[in-house]
């Protein structure tokens, strides 16, 4: 998945503080993905005064029932990334995956693709003919400085480790849950969990008090520390958490993302991650310029399969200050 919006925000974002034990509701938004379908998908991350949940910093859902034209398989031609690990969890149907470092290969439902950019990746994301259109989670993570010159690699997990407790089960897909910690290769404390409760559940999900933590809802209802959240809008839960009660009459299907507040600054702009505006424009020089040493050809595409890079927005960013968030351009 891309960020295709037409108009990206330009943001540079502010170390959050932390903020302890609160609860926050955030919008969801509707990002056209731009393309002859007219594919929508559901935005949580970044929200203006949410930046970040630990290093996640970019949280979709795609091909949801209350997307617009759901069921239209997003096939996202190859484009560049810097700076960041995407995580690509599908819950229904298959996406092919092929990248700049050789990948091609498919997932599906229960399967957790994972690519680190480092310094620089290109990747292409496809429907798989005669599979059903893909639903799913992508999310970015953003990589601390001392990772973001590393070379690009790509991670697919097809099993990964689950923590139960009466009426709940966790896939752990990254980072650890309740001592059960996933193979997939992270460079900040975090943890990215799908879980299920059955109808009837009431339980307490152990976390790590370091982290702040976020809920979405895929399906069912479930009650979060006296909020009752449905699918749509991200529940923000702050810091100093050492368990979650959590409870559901119907049963609930929810992504748990957290980690310790990320307190670099990042600039984020269209498909990068970076820190600084120069940085920006030059991984967006090296992308219209087809600079194949920073950015490799996608395998299995022709040179001319390609997202050109948005225009950059004519102001330069400056530093702003406040309380929390970013400060969009
Ligand atoms: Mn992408």
């Amino acid at each position: 998945m891309s960020d295709l919006e037409i108009d990206p925000d330009e943001a540079l974002c502010e170390p959050s503080p932390r903020p302890g034990p609160i609860t926050e509701l955030y919008p969801a938004r509707e990002v056209p993905l731009g393309g002859v379908r007219g594919v929508y998908v559901e935005r949580t991350l970044p929200q203006r005064d949410l930046p970040t949940v630990g290093a996640w910093c970019f949280l979709d859902r795609f091909g949801s029932a209350t997307a617009t034209e759901a069921g239209a398989s997003p096939d996202i031609l190859p484009h560049p990334h810097i700076g960041l690990q995407t995580v690509t969890w599908p819950l229904d149907g298959r996406i092919r995956h092929r990248d700049s470092v050789g990948s091609d290969v498919e997932i599906e439902p229960g399967q957790l693709n994972l690519m680190t950019s480092g310094r620089g990746i290109a990747h292409s994301e496809f429907g798989v003919p005669g599979a059903e259109a893909g639903h799913g989670l992508q999310l970015w993570i953003a990589l601390p400085g001392t990772a973001t010159g590393i070379d690009p690699h790509f991670e697919q997990h097809r099993e990964l480790p689950r923590y139960a407790a009466p009426g709940l089960r966790a896939t752990v897909l990254i980072g650890t849950l309740g001592g059960v910690t996933s193979p997939a290769e992270a460079y900040t404390p975090i943890v990215g969990a799908d879980i299920a409760l059955d109808p009837g559940t009431d339980v307490l999900l152990p976390l790590d008090r370091a982290f702040e933590h976020a809920v979405l809802v895929i399906e069912g209802t479930v009650a979060i520390d006296g909020t009752e959240l449905g699918a749509g809008p991200l529940l923000y839960l702050g810091t100093d958490r050492a368990e979650l009660r959590l409870s559901s009459t119907g049963g609930a299907h929810f992504a748990l993302v957290g980690g310790e507040p990320f307190t670099e600054e990042l600039v984020m702009w269209w498909n990068f991650v970076g820190r600084s505006h120069e940085e920006i424009v030059e991984a967006r020089q090296a992308w219209e310029a087809r600079d194949t040493s920073r950015f490799p050809t996608v395998v299995g595409h022709v040179a001319d399969e390609r997202i050109p890079a948005p225009p950059l927005p004519p102001l330069r960013l400056k530093p702003r200050k406040r309380a929390t968030g970013c400060t969009h351009l």
